[in-house]
């Protein structure tokens, strides 16, 4: 069934709206992309902070060696540089909680180091066998046990794993002789940030994806990437590639409606009381803002209903200014719930004069209903405890941005929610970090997402299915 005779209206301009777009373009079809915002970039956006002069992200992103899509759309539009990967991974984990204690004869506990060894001395995932043996926050017993579920972890077809999506990976780890202990105090440290929630909130299925993909196959695919210029530049050099190829832009330009008859969606709706004549539509929305879109006609049946069953899962981030430098490191991971992950926002990015670090909580469900002074009170107490060099200094400012919609929520069970590109209506698609990438929601999932309905796009018009 063919659409109307206009240009294919991809709505949405994040990761994946950008990635379709310039897929389309490339491919020689007439794109206009819509984005509610003035700007472009979704989820991963930033700002100029008017009181100090500086960039900030509305979250700190990393990203890993094992997320080639995303990598190669850098490189695509010419901002591969823009990341810079760790030779080999290497995440210094602190522990305030037990500052200074010796906790054998040659270490203290409060910092360890989770990392790999070169592929030449060890393949994966034995690359990480030394660290993990060196950890100091587990007991020799506990590190003993994270084989239990390694192993199998390592050993699990895809098949296997997609048929635990019913379960949580706390329940997983826990039938793998995994302790509460062990699972706050190793796997939350890579389920959190990765996933969006801790092991007991996360599907079996999803989490087992991620220890996959980041460590059993190849031994750097867990280095992370960490970015040295804000965030903003990724989405400026797709539009400016998008513009390129011919693609239109419409930005301050929220769709509000779709029209659909028969089978095939005709015209959207946006702005204010503009309509577009198009061809087929490319949805890349979070699922609730696709959902508004559906006709009402159509938003129970399959696959549309599916959209009403996500949840979705808050970061928080705090960007702090002190009056001289609290760390050294690009970044380090901590075992204290208010503080998770910090980075080193000056020496990321090269700021000589000015110290700023990031503090990244994901999964911050009870920091997310909580008022930003207190957000911010709680996590400088957090950073106190963790940086020792915080101690002594002045917070001079502190900036709460509460994503409260960063993702959708993993739960047990969502895997078969999460949907393809292709829909019931034959000329739209859907894209999103959300949907049936197999990958948790992050950039990957969104560029992959982006690609899979440009994809299905241009099989569909290929078959003479869009004009
Ligand atoms: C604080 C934070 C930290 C994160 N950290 C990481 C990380 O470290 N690593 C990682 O890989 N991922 C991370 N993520 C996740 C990652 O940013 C997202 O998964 C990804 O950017 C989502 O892209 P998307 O295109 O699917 O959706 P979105 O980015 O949500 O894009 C949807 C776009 O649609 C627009 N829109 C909505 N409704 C309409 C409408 N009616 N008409 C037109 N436009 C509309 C929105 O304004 C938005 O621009 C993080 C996310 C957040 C929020």
């Amino acid at each position: 069934m063919s659409g109307g005779a206009g240009p294919i209206a991809v709505v949405g301009g994040g990761l994946a709206g950008l990635t379709a777009a310039l897929d389309l373009a490339e491919a020689g079809r007439r794109v206009v992309l819509f984005e509610r915002r003035p700007f472009v970039g979704g989820k991963a956006y930033s700002f100029d902070d008017p009181n100090h002069h500086v960039e900030l992200d509305n979250g700190q992103h990393i990203t890993m060696r094992c997320c080639t899509a995303f990598q190669a759309l850098l490189e695509r539009i010419g901002c591969g540089e823009i990341v810079r990967y760790q030779d080999a991974l290497a995440v210094a984990v602190i522990d305030p909680s037990s500052s200074g204690r010796r906790v054998s004869v040659l270490a203290r506990a409060e910092v360890s180091w989770l990392r790999r060894f070169g592929p030449r001395l060890l393949p994966a995932p034995l690359h990480l066998a030394p660290s993990l043996t060196m950890y100091e926050h587990l007991s020799t017993v506990e590190k003993a046990r994270l084989a239990l579920a390694l192993e199998p972890i390592r050993r699990m077809g895809e098949s296997e794993r997609r048929a635990l999506d019913g379960e949580s990976f706390a329940d997983f780890l826990i039938a793998h002789r995994q302790t509460v202990r062990v699972i706050e105090r190793f796997w939350d440290l890579i389920v959190l940030p990765t996933c969006n929630d801790r092991s007991a909130e996360v599907s079996a299925a999803q989490a087992i994806q991620v220890f996959q993909e980041g460590f059993s196959r190849e031994s750097s695919a867990a280095d992370i990437g960490n970015f040295v210029r804000g965030l903003g530049e990724v989405a400026e050099a797709a539009l400016a590639r998008l513009r390129e190829f011919g693609g239109e832009v419409q930005l301050n330009a929220a769709v509000s409606s779709l029209t659909v008859e028969g089978k095939t969606v005709t015209a959207i709706g946006y702005g204010r009381d503009r309509e577009l004549e198009v061809s087929g539509v490319v949805l890349a929305l979070p699922p609730k803002q696709a959902m508004a879109l559906i006709p009402a006609g159509w938003r129970g049946r399959e696959p549309f209903w599916r959209l009403g069953q996500f949840e979705v899962s808050p970061i928080v981030n705090v960007h702090m200014r002190w009056d001289r430098a609290v760390m050294g490191r690009d970044f380090v991971a901590v075992l204290d719930d208010d503080a998770q992950f910090i980075f080193n926002r000056s020496k990321l990015h090269g700021w000589a004069d000015e110290h700023w670090i990031s503090v990244s909580l994901s999964g911050a469900h009870e920091l997310a209903a909580l008022p930003q002074a207190e957000v911010s009170a709680r996590v400088e107490r957090a950073v106190r405890r963790a940086l020792r060099r915080s101690q002594e200094a002045t917070l001079l400012a502190s900036r709460v941005i509460k994503e409260s919609e960063a993702t959708f929520r993993p739960k047990p069970g969502m895997g078969s929610h999460r949907l393809g590109a292709r829909t019931s209506i034959g000329n739209l698609f859907l894209a999103g970090a959300w949907t049936a990438t197999g990958w948790p929601a992050t950039m990957e999932s969104a560029v992959r997402s982006g690609h899979a309905a440009s994809a299905a796009v241009l099989e569909q018009a290929g078959a003479g299915g869009l004009r």
